[in-house]
This record gives structure tokens, C-alpha cells and sequence, in this order.
């Protein structure tokens, strides 16, 4: 069989970026093969993002620019998957004529057929049906790059909880667990493969196996994963506050290779705007959850998201949130100005918050923020940290860079000869703080520290 190129274009969340890893899977037995180059491609496909509006125009104007392609090779099929897909369907064929394929979340499934009926009849598709209880949810199989120091895993897909402003629950439906031996075979084939952390992945992991009766929960999952030999890091991917239980909160404590990190969305710190988002727990709550964490594990990295300008916010509900952000001093923080999504409650709340009121407040909550983060990086100089060494630095290729245990990033020179790998763990020692990474410079076996100028070090092997 011929080998045809797909190249792949990921918008979104971790959960976007582990389905295109599952749609080359499907595609492999076609002998698609993945390119970065869209020229070279038999196939495009664009994986899409609909939790906010900005990321939808992303979609339209990402598709604008395939039509040139499409005029000069128009045998080249392109297909939208994801949330977009599945929210807009047909529509989406009405705004861009030159796409051949809308798959929703629930057909990635069936996407090596939506691709053969197209290149045999030269005709559009659109499926965004129901998964069919047939499909698995995920397919496991070899590991497709294996140059990588970490790779996520879906524990569970979809979301029961319906808060106000977000269209998750209605683009990836109810809420799903895999089976926990699916889970521990995939991690074991990634470790296997040389890859020595994993991300789980889900909209709520404390929900694991709560629904569909897995026999098994979230804490218990994690320990099976920190049974895998081999494997050195365990991350996961989101926490509810709401369902954040003790027996997690315990495992910090436990379990070795969970790294001290928890990504908790508060979204607001004010109780009126938690009630209206439907969130499920209060501003106290939250905070007890924090308490218990750092009794815990004191050093523990606590990261979150916030949605500022929500329907209703107020002034003081608005300073209800800095207050809540300095108390708790967050590692660090997604924040997010509220954007209207199709079919949402909150989209019919009248009391919108007009977009240059939620600019000021995005600015505040920034400022306020970036000054944490960076005392909190500030305080990590002349520690010596155990790094993940994940590959160039984007800002200077020149320098490497890894993350901490905690998830901060840290860009290094390897000045000396010790070949430094991707995967590896290293220890390095911080010498400078900014607010988004950390400068560090490897220490140990096969590195000499000589101070430089400036105060700096400088290695040789
Ligand atoms: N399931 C996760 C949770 O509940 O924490 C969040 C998943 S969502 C993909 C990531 C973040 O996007 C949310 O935590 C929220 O802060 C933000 N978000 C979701 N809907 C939004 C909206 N309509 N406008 C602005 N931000 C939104
Ligand atoms: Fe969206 Fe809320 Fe579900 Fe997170 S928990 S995915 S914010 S509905």
C-alpha cells in the first residue's frame, strides 16, 4: 500500500493533544504517516478547541488558510475533529466549502472509515453520532514517538458537571471511565519505551471509576501506576475541589513517584460567583481543601484556573477573588476573561460584564499573580532541584530546558561534555529567577562548578 502523509494541526487541552496521538493510531493500518509539513500532506486534519470564543476564530482562520493548498492539490482530503466539529456539525461545511470530513468527539473512533469513504467516493461526511458502545473509548497500542521525556494518558473522558459557563459536558458528553487495566498497560508500554513520566488526564480524575463501577477509584488507579516499574513521575490532570477527597489527598504523602503538584480550579473567590457557576463548593471549602494539602506535603505546588468577568461579578466578588489568590499564593495561574459558549446557562444571564470592565480586572489579577509566582520562584534560588529533561528551549535553543517536580520550568547550558538526554533526570541548581522559568546549571557526577562572573556558574565535565 502507498504511504500517505497526514500532518495534524492540535488546538486546545491535553485531552486535544492525547485524541490527535489516537487518530494517527487509527490512521497507521491506512499507512498514513504523520508530517509537519501540511505542503507534503495527503491529509489535514485540525483537532479543535471550543471552550472559548477565541479559539473557535482560530479554527475559521486556520481553515481560510488551507483553501490555497487545497486549490493547488485538491485531491488533498481535510477533516475538523474535536469540540467545534461536534458543537457546529454541518454548519461548519457551510463556513468552509473546501473541508471534506467533520468528526465529532465521539466518531475519533471511526475516523480511518470517514477517511477511506472519502478517498473512494470524493464526497463530504459529517458524523458527530454517538460513539457506539462497540468502540473502545481509547486504543492502546505502540508508542508512537518515543523521543519524549512524558506523554498523557486518558484515565476518563467527559463531564457530569455542568457548570454554568462551560460546553464540555455538552461537546464531550457524560462522563466515562477506562477500565484500569487499559490505563496500566498503556502507562507500562510508555515507560517501557524509555518515557518516565505521565500525565493523567481528565475534565474531573477525582470522579475515576465512581460511575460505571471500575471497582477501583481514583487514589486506588494511582497506586497501581506507581507500582509500574521504571516509571519515575506521576502527574494528573484535573482536579474538582469539590471531589478532591482525603484518600487523595493522603496519596501526596504516599505514593513516591506522585510529583507535589495539583492543578485545582477555583474559577472565583467569591461564594455568590461560585453558586451562580455552579460549582459546588464555597470559597472555605476551597480553602480547607489547600490546609489539608500543605499538612500534607508543605511544599506542595498548587497551580489554578480563574475566570474573571463571569455574569454578574461584581466589584466585590471580583476583590473577593485577589484576596483568595494572595491567601492561598498560587504557584501559578490560568486566567481566563468569561466568553459566551453556545447552549451554556450562563450565555443567558442578562448581567454580562461589559469586556472592558473583565480586561481591567484579567490586567489586576496579572500583575498580582506574576509577583507571586516570582518570590515563589525567587525563594527556589540556590536549591538544588531534580529535573526532567524535556528539550530545547523555545526563547534559546542554545540552552536546554526541563521542568521540576513542581512543574516549573528550567532552562540550563550544558557546557560541559556529559551528553545530556531528553528523559533524563537531572539535578540542577537555580541561580536566577524570572516569572514564567527558572535559570539553572547541572550539578553532580560529570559536572565541574566553577563560579563565573556575575556570580554565575559555569560547568565543564
Ligand atoms: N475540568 C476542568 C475543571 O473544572 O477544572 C476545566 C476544564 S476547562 C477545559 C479549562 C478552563 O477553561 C476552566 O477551568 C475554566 O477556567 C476555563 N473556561 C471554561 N469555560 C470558559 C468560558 N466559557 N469562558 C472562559 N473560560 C472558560
Ligand atoms: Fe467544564 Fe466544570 Fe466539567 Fe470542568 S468540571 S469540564 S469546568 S463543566
Amino acid at each position: 500500500m502507498k504511504e500517505k502523509r497526514v500532518h495534524i494541526v492540535t488546538m486546545g487541552c491535553q485531552m486535544n493533544v492525547y485524541d490527535s496521538e489516537q487518530m494517527l493510531r487509527h490512521l497507521a493500518p491506512l499507512n498514513y504517516r504523520p508530517t509537519s509539513e501540511p505542503d507534503r500532506a495527503d491529509l489535514i486534519l485540525l483537532n479543535t478547541c471550543s471552550i472559548r470564543e477565541k479559539a473557535e476564530h482560530k479554527v475559521y482562520s486556520f481553515l481560510g488558510r488551507l483553501v490555497r493548498i487545497k486549490r493547488v492539490k485538491p485531491d488533498l482530503i481535510i477533516g475538523v475533529g474535536g469540540c467545534v466539529a461536534q458543537q457546529e456539525g454541518y454548519r461548519l461545511l457551510e463556513r468552509a466549502s473546501h473541508v471534506d470530513i467533520v468528526f465529532g468527539t465521539f466518531s475519533l473512533g471511526r475516523l480511518a472509515s470517514l477517511v477511506q469513504q472519502v478517498e473512494a467516493q470524493k464526497r463530504q461526511i459529517v458524523d458527530i453520532d454517538p460513539r457506539e458502545e462497540s468502540e473502545p473509548l481509547c486504543v492502546t497500542g505502540p508508542v508512537l514517538e518515543t523521543e519524549r521525556a512524558t506523554a498523557f494518558v486518558t484515565i476518563m473522558q467527559g463531564c457530569d458537571n455542568f457548570c454554568t459557563y462551560c460546553v464540555v459536558p455538552y461537546v464531550r458528553g457524560r462522563e466515562i471511565s477506562r477500565a484500569p487495566e487499559e490505563i496500566i498497560e498503556e502507562t507500562r508500554l510508555l515507560t517501557e519505551n524509555g518515557i518516565p513520566e505521565v500525565t493523567l488526564i481528565g475534565q474531573n480524575v477525582n470522579a475515576y471509576g465512581k460511575k460505571n463501577g471500575q471497582g477501583c477509584d481514583f487514589p486506588a488507579l494511582l497506586e497501581k501506576v506507581d507500582d509500574i516499574a521504571g516509571l519515575r513521575r506521576i502527574r494528573f490532570t484535573t482536579s474538582h475541589p469539590k471531589d478532591l477527597s482525603d484518600g487523595l489527598i493522603e496519596a501526596f504523602g504516599r505514593l513516591d513517584k506522585l510529583v507535589p503538584h495539583i492543578h485545582l480550579p477555583v474559577q472565583s473567590g467569591s461564594d455568590r460567583v461560585l453558586r451562580r457557576m455552579n460549582r459546588g463548593y464555597t470559597r472555605d471549602f476551597y480553602l480547607e481543601k489547600v490546609a489539608k494539602l500543605r499538612g500534607v506535603q508543605p511544599d506542595i505546588s498548587i497551580t489554578s484556573d480563574i475566570i474573571v468577568g463571569f455574569p454578574g461579578e461584581q466589584n466585590a466578588d471580583f476583590q473577593a477573588t485577589l484576596d483568595l489568590v494572595q491567601q492561598v499564593g498560587f504557584d501559578s495561574l490560568f486566567m481566563f476573561k468569561y466568553s459566551d459558549r453556545p447552549n451554556v446557562p450562563a450565555a443567558r444571564y442578562a448581567d454580562k460584564v461589559p469586556d472592558v470592565v473583565s480586561g481591567e480586572r484579567f490586567n489586576s489579577l496579572f500583575e498580582i499573580q506574576t509577583s507571586v509566582t516570582l518570590k515563589k520562584n525567587e525563594a527556589l534560588v540556590g536549591t538544588t532541584q531534580e529535573i526532567l529533561v524535556d528539550g530545547h528551549s523555545k526563547k534559546s535553543p542554545d540552552q536546554l530546558t526541563g521542568r521540576t517536580a513542581c512543574n516549573r520550568v528550567v532552562n540550563f547550558s550544558n557546557g560541559g561534555s556529559t551528553r545530556v538526554e531528553v528523559g533524563q533526570i537531572l539535578l540542577v541548581r537555580i541561580v536566577k529567577a524570572f516569572s514564567h522559568s527558572l535559570l539553572g546549571h547541572p550539578v553532580g557526577e560529570g559536572y565541574r562548578e566553577d563560579v563565573g562572573e556575575n556570580g554565575g556558574l559555569s560547568h565543564a565535565a
